[in-house]
């Protein structure tokens, strides 16, 4: 650092993109973040950042931040005080729930909120509000592995750590691209080789030769969405050649015998190999290299959560790994990686698809538990779930929701269907939008509450490996911004009653933190022994961390620890491959695929205001095979419109590339100038709500192709 620059001090918090949970240093000068470094001795980066943890200062002071509350007053976002803005809101929600019934106000939340900002925001949002329409854009990430895992194991909850890539003999990535969306844990697979001196078998599942296809031994392009039928046709040969763990399936798991009949009656490999495009040999090949390991890990993501069979293609990578034992032992573990800072955050303690603790909507014990520990009356712990995201997208085309109030994320450049969406949006009687940057959303709102962002507000992330990590603050907010924690228990004292039964002893993060460990005590994600002081000597804990594990716990369901399922086995569950709902036809004869780059992070309000991420990425492009441009008559650097049967997207530059097969074709997501969500599928899986961003049908426009 340059001497004039030096900060004055250095602050020690975490990162707050992405769900690795990377430890690091905020530099401070003159009251300004000016310098981000990695921290050396946390275990989850060991001093390294990617491109956005090092540029990440940058973003606090943007021009596109939102210094003050702004209410729009004839036609116009006009800067208010936050009397005023929490007046207005207040107003008009008691007013929409006394016409339209409770239900008619939602709240969609995210995955960037420190901890305890969940915790109070969803305790608030379903007791003090009264409504269970209620849901966090983590249902657009990570639902599928919530819900794989909940009907797998009988409760959410990543089963490894990091660790476990260091240790595995094989390394399973399916749908995941880690090379872009989570780089540092490719720093735990390099450790790897270091340690044992022996390479690991890494195997990358993905329908696009994508970056982390270049760190593979075995590179498996199979068809897109044919994933399961693969974990299905390698279960098969499996068990037909005997490499199946007997033991471990007779003591740790339930239905191997139904699960057997389904899977030798519906994916033969000849079946498999006609699905997946891989041929029998080759699926022979991985069965043994997987089964016949010491231990293989596997991992996945976006491309197997993103789908509407994602939750059973969770429950089918567990049932790879519990037939062969890969569960609870060191390097054998299957690990869902989270997208964003904090999903695992609102996971544990958000109030959205369960009650904080990962209790049950539906169980009278567990509403009564948790109404017991914070000392509130049992009664108005909702019974179920609320409406998950798309649901009340659906509810509010409907007109039964009037009002939606939108905290820290952006559905105008991160929803599918876009025109769709836009035409909702349209019918509601309030838009209030929670930010601390200007997003598209927060550009039609009629109410924006200003948010302080990172480093101005203190709490902790939870990431993908179970670690509660500590963020510090480092400066004072901006302007008369507020900690959404802050805004939640202030905009709590508008409504009668509420702030008294609800935060009459809680104003800091700590005391929620306090609370948090009370309620989470005993429960599978028990955060009871930790503290913020411990948590910043270790650099972060591992939950289960209680009496019994003061120091956290690496892994789940080892020996020791039973599943949370009623006898504590795991379920083998037979599921199914299904065909896509949209596919390729004469006029639409591409399938679009979409993703991410490592230089942005989810709708641009953050990284597209540093310069330097946003130069090297600074709009969205088109892969497109050889074959397909040359039928095109483009070449890279010409540019193109994209369309679908529900919109269309223009000006979008060509990148031939033969990182992508004929017939398919890969743009990002994060752009909002080259709008792609305007062309995908509003189609969710039934169980998990998540939508299918990986493929849809699509045709390109060029000049000498219309
Ligand atoms: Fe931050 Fe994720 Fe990059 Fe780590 S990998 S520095 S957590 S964005």
């Amino acid at each position: 650092v340059a001497k004039a620059k030096a900060p004055d001090k250095w602050v020690r918090t975490t990162c707050g993109y992405c769900g690795v949970g990377c430890g690091m240093y905020i530099g401070v000068k003159d009251g300004n973040a000016v310098y981000s470094k990695g921290d050396p001795l946390h275990p989850v980066n060991m001093g390294t950042l990617c491109p956005k943890g090092l540029s990440e200062h940058e973003m606090v002071r943007a021009d596109s931040r939102v210094p003050a509350p702004l209410i729009r007053k004839n036609g116009t976002l006009t800067p208010s005080g936050w009397d005023e803005a929490f007046s207005k809101v207040s107003a008009e929600f008691k007013r929409i729930q006394n016409e339209h019934g409770k239900g008619a106000v939602a709240v969609i939340s995210t995955g960037q909120l420190l901890t305890e900002e969940f915790y109070a925001l969803g305790k608030f949002v379903q007791l003090g509000l009264g409504t269970n329409n209620y849901d966090g854009n983590t249902t657009l990430c990570m639902a599928s592995a919530v819900m794989g895992y909940k009907q797998t194991f009988g409760s959410d909850g990543p089963t490894g750590s990091y660790e476990d890539f260091s240790k595995a003999d094989v390394i399973l990535l399916i749908g995941a691209n880690i090379a872009d969306n989570h780089p540092i844990l490719k720093l735990h697979i390099a450790k790897n080789k270091k340690m044992t001196g022996k390479k690991p078998t890494i195997i990358v599942v993905d329908p696009r030769k994508s970056k982390t296809s270049q760190m593979a031994d075995i590179f498996v392009p199979l068809k897109p969405r044919s994933d399961l039928a693969l974990l299905n046709g390698l279960c098969y040969i499996i068990m037909e050649q005997g490499w199946e763990d007997e033991k471990f399936i007779k003591e740790r798991t339930n239905g191997y015998k139904a699960f057997r009949k389904h899977i030798m009656n519906n994916y033969p490999p000849q079946e498999v190999a006609h699905i997946t495009g891989i041929d029998v040999k080759e699926l022979y090949n991985l069965a043994k290299i997987y089964a016949t390991a010491d231990a293989a890990m596997s991992a996945w993501t976006m491309g197997v959560n993103q789908s509407s069979i994602g939750t059973d293609t969770v429950s089918a990578i567990c049932n790879l790994a519990l037939i062969t034992g890969n569960l609870g032992r060191e390097g054998a573990s299957p690990m869902s990686i989270t997208g964003q800072c904090n999903a695992m955050g609102t996971r544990e303690f958000g109030f959205t698809s369960s009650i904080p603790g990962y209790r049950n909507y539906a169980s009278a014990q567990d509403r009564k538990a948790f109404a017991d520990i914070i000392g509130v009356p049992e009664e108005i712990i909702p019974t179920k779930r609320g409406y998950a995201y798309p649901q009340i997208i659906d509810a509010i085309n409907r007109g039964e929701i009037k009002a939606l109030w939108v905290v820290a994320t952006n559905p105008l450049v991160s929803y599918p269907d876009q025109n769709g969406l836009r035409e909702a949006l349209k019918k509601l009687d309030l838009l209030v939008v929670q930010d601390a940057f200007l997003s598209d959303t927060a550009e039609i709102a009629d109410v924006v509450f200003a948010a302080a962002t990172w480093s101005e507000k203190e709490g902790c992330y939870t990431n993908s490996e179970r670690r509660c990590n500590y963020a510090k603050r480092a400066i004072d907010p901006l302007g008369t911004t507020k900690s959404d924690l802050d805004i939640v228990l202030e905009f709590s004292k508008y409504f009668d009653g509420v702030h008294e039964m609800l935060f009459k002893e809680l104003s800091t993060p700590e005391d929620l933190f306090n609370e948090i460990k009370k309620v989470s005590k005993g429960q599978l994600c028990d955060y009871s022994g930790m503290s913020y002081a411990l948590i910043e000597e270790l650099g972060g804990i591992q939950w289960p961390c209680n009496e019994k594990a003061p120091k956290g716990t690496k892994r789940l369901y080892s020996e020791e620890m039973p599943c949370s399922t009623p006898d504590g086995k795991a379920n083998l569950l037979p599921v199914d491959w299904q065909p896509l709902s949209e596919m390729q036809c004469k006029g639409l004869p591409l399938m679009l695929n979409t993703g991410r780059t490592v230089e942005q992070f989810h709708t641009r309000t953050k990284t597209g205001t540093i310069g330097i991420l946003d130069n090297l990425a600074p709009e969205a492009w088109v892969d497109l095979s050889p074959k397909d441009a040359a039928k095109l008559k483009v070449k890279s650097g010409d540019r193109i419109a994209i369309s679908g049967t529900r919109g269309r997207v223009e000006d979008v530059i060509v990148k031939v590339s033969e990182t992508v097969r004929e017939g398919n074709i890969f743009v990002p997501f994060h752009f909002n100038e080259q709008l792609i969500n305007a062309v995908t599928i509003p189609e969710f899986d039934p169980k998990s709500f998540e939508p299918n961003y990986k493929q849809c049908a699509v045709q390109l426009h060029s000049a000498a192709v219309p």
